[in-house]
């Protein structure tokens, strides 16, 4: 294997030089916007707003743009809801070159008045997106937002998110912004014993299987945000006692905005996983400081380690040695997975995230041995290159990743939008290792 500098000298951009590193390298260049003509896996501020927003069941999203922006980001997430499906479905105004020449806002109202006169009950809560066009044209939003909020009585919420206008981060921000502005007029509640879940999207119902542990443990879940949430459920998210983020590169944001509003305390827990799902329930536990609560945690974490270790020494065999390539949105997952693939006696060779931040990449480089690469914000070409030199048995990442796996001959794991099988807390543990097995060691893989 040739050493990363030489290997970057025949394959990388000068301006993406910074965000690639040997761990045995400090200050990976993180949280800037994508290098033009890098083809990034990232996606758009727009697209960031919009998966944060969408698993709330009831409410309708509007994407005021081109048809392309709501087509992009029509049911990416495999959330799973208990109630309302009114999500599944995405509502656009399909703006066209004379909408763009004369303004769009006329096109926007007619698009709120057909929703608020066709569906039955009426809509309650309304998100409106405004793409790049808009971001370009200037149609005022939130003008045509409170015209109609005062019209229906009902919440319409702007979030002006041009895809041009940052990195999905940004995305992000705009989607806690929207959902403080929807709850913040009911700051004032007696407040109730009990956590939120932040930065959880139900994917393949991953989040009732956190809420069931809480549940057991003697934890209320008060309100979840986003996944399986409703406008009503939402509501109750100021009168909790403590904040869990989950996925903090989305939520941590609405975490910092809740404790300085509410005085709402946070903490960042991930639940992929045997040490992190583990140690997540502790924290939680003990940070409620009662005594029997932080008892059952205990109880209730050594009785499930004890059910799964099997199933991981029943896999180990043939699974340890092998070298693992990690893409993900977070640094939080990325995170996670390098010690779920340490579990298994496996390596991490390449580990990079779309939006991870100074401190996850701190952490990131204590975790993995020395040679490991590991890059912000990566393009298919490094990924493909960095995969194929550190001679990966398998890559994780997201739908946009899979098609580079598939094609290098690689096995895969989806561990993002559109998964259908829970790969957090206990179950998802069984689930990861059970798929990782049958991805890298399918026979398949022998015929290429
Ligand atoms: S907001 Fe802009 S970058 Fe994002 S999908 Fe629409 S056109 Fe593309």
């Amino acid at each position: 294997m040739t050493d990363l500098r030489t290997c970057m000298n025949k394959s990388v951009l000068e301006e993406r030089r910074p965000s690639i590193c040997d761990r045995r390298e400090n200050g990976i260049s993180c949280e800037r916007e994508s290098v033009s003509g890098a083809v990034s896996q990232r996606a758009c501020v727009y697209c960031g707003a919009r998966v944060v927003l969408n698993p709330i069941t009831d409410a309708f999203h509007i994407v005021h743009g081109p048809i392309g922006c709501a087509s992009y980001t029509w049911d990416i997430r495999g959330s799973l809801t208990s109630g309302e499906d009114t999500f599944r479905n995405s509502f656009s105004t399909d703006l066209r070159e004379t909408d763009i020449v004369f303004g769009g806002a006329k096109k926007l109202t007619a698009a709120i008045d057909e929703l608020m006169e066709n569906i039955n009950p009426a809509p309650k809560l309304l998100f409106i997106f405004a793409t790049c066009i808009v971001g370009v044209i200037g149609d005022d939003i939130e003008a045509v937002c409170r015209t109609a909020e005062a019209r229906y009585g009902i919440r319409v919420i702007p979030v002006k998110a041009p895809g041009f206008s940052g990195t999905k981060s940004l995305g992000y921000r705009m989607a806690c912004d929207a959902i403080m502005k929807l709850i913040l007029p009911h700051a004032n509640q007696p407040k109730r014993f009990g956590v939120n879940i932040l930065g959880d999207f139900n994917l393949a119902g991953e989040m009732w299987i956190i809420r069931g542990y809480l549940e057991q443990i003697g934890i209320p879940v008060i309100s979840t945000i986003t996944g399986d949430s409703s406008y009503k459920t939402l509501l109750l998210a100021p009168s909790a006692t403590l904040n869990i983020v989950q996925c903090a590169g989305s939520s941590a944001y609405l975490a910092e905005r809740m404790e300085a509003e509410f005085g709402m305390p946070s903490l960042r827990v991930s639940f992929f996983g045997i040490e992190d799902t583990t140690n997540s329930l502790l924290r939680v536990a003990d940070a409620f400081g009662r005594p029997e609560i932080s008892a059952n945690a205990r109880r209730f974490a050594a009785e499930r380690t004890a059910q799964i270790l099997p199933v991981i020494e029943k896999y180990r065999p043939y699974l340890e040695g092998k070298r693992a390539a990690i893409f993900v949105g977070g640094g939080f997952k990325a995170i996670s997975l390098i010690r779920q693939f340490n579990e298994l006696g496996m390596e991490a060779v390449v580990v990079g995230t779309q939006t991870g931040k100074k401190d996850e990449y701190e952490v990131i480089n204590s975790l993995v041995n020395s040679g490991t690469v590991v890059l912000d914000d990566a393009n298919p070409a490094e990924l493909e290159r960095f995969m194929m030199e550190k001679q990966a048995d398998i890559l994780v990442g997201g739908v946009k990743e899979r098609p580079l796996a598939y094609k290098l001959g690689m096995a895969f794991c989806d561990h993002n939008h559109e998964r259908k099988q829970p790969l957090a807390g206990f179950e998802g543990i069984e689930n990861f290792v059970k798929e990782i097995h049958k991805s890298i060691n399918s026979p398949v893989w022998k015929y290429i």
